[in-house]
């Protein structure tokens, strides 16, 4: 070899690892041809599986080199497998968020499309669809609500329509009772755990408030929890059988203090009209639990 040659940009041999590792991708398969350029054609979508390329060299001296490339329906099938990950990844996600969401199996089913509108839940389906919707606001402004009324008038549903509509959308919710809370919580890392992400997942749902025991120790605990998700300024969802004016009026202390901090963090909604639960029978949902009961 001469000198000259010796310190010649050798692209060849810099660009050989890149050049094999095309050439693995794009090996030549049945029905590929040769077209009229000299170049492998694709036999499926007949664009071109190589192409041309100039490779100079520190003189100047150019030279022409065939290397492979991908073809369309290769491109295609690559960006429908990346397509695939990114879905995969996503499903897995949610499946995350809902297996740490502690909803019940016969909530997991309500959706706004299964809520009946009738003449006394306008107003009811209307907030709560808007509040699903503008959650980013609500989160923003801390802002809650409180459903109360007689029950089996659609509480807890309206609450998991809201909670599922937002799981769907990759948003961490927990929905739970403080009578299932107070049962967990004195019970090792299984209760730390519980309580943290009470304090951290970005909607908290409190269902059928007024169930727990009212122990002076159980109230404290409840106090305690609302007002973490105040202090946290997050917001919190609670259906109640309670009636707004007995809340109002509440004499016990603890009670008292516990629904002032909910009165200013939720806006109250009333849910009225006849008993959900018995005039819903043909509902999609209830023969969804129906069913489920059933089977179990
Ligand atoms: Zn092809």
């Amino acid at each position: 070899m001469t000198s000259g040659v010796a310190t010649m940009f050798d692209p060849q041999e810099l660009l050989g690892p890149v050049i094999q590792a095309a050439e693995k991708q794009s090996r030549r398969e049945d029905g590929d041809y040769v077209g009229d350029d000299g170049l492998l054609y694709c036999g499926r979508c007949r664009t071109a599986k190589q192409t041309k390329i100039q490779l100079a060299d520190w003189e100047g001296n150019s030279g022409e080199r065939i290397v492979p490339c991908i073809c369309e329906c290769q491109q295609a099938k690559f960006a429908e497998a990346e397509r695939r990950r990114v879905e995969a990844e996503e499903m897995e996600r949610m499946r995350s968020l809902r297996r740490h969401s502690l909803m019940d199996a016969r909530l997991e089913a309500a959706r706004f499309d299964a809520f009946t509108q009738r003449a006394d839940n306008e107003k009811v389906l209307k907030t709560t669809r808007f509040y699903a919707e503008h959650f980013d606001l609500m989160l923003e402004r801390n802002q809650g609500l409180l459903f109360w009324g007689a029950p089996g008038t659609g509480k807890t549903f309206a609450a998991a329509c809201i909670a599922n509509h937002l799981i769907d959308r990759g948003v961490s919710v927990l929905m739970t009772s403080f009578v299932k809370i107070l049962g967990t919580i004195g019970y090792g890392s299984d209760a730390e755990q519980l309580i943290e992400r009470i304090s951290r997942v970005k909607l908290l749902v409190i269902d059928d408030l007024g169930a727990e025991r009212s122990t002076d120790t159980a109230l404290e605990k409840v106090y305690n929890i609302i007002d973490s998700r105040y202090r946290a300024k997050l917001p919190i969802i609670l259906t109640t059988n309670n009636q707004m004016a007995d809340m109002k009026l509440e004499d016990n202390i603890q009670y008292s203090r516990i629904y002032d901090r909910i009165f200013e963090m939720c806006y109250p909604v009333e849910f009225k009209g006849r008993s959900w639960r018995k005039a819903a029978a043909r509902n999609q949902f209830y023969e969804l639990e129906k069913l489920m009961e059933e089977t179990e």
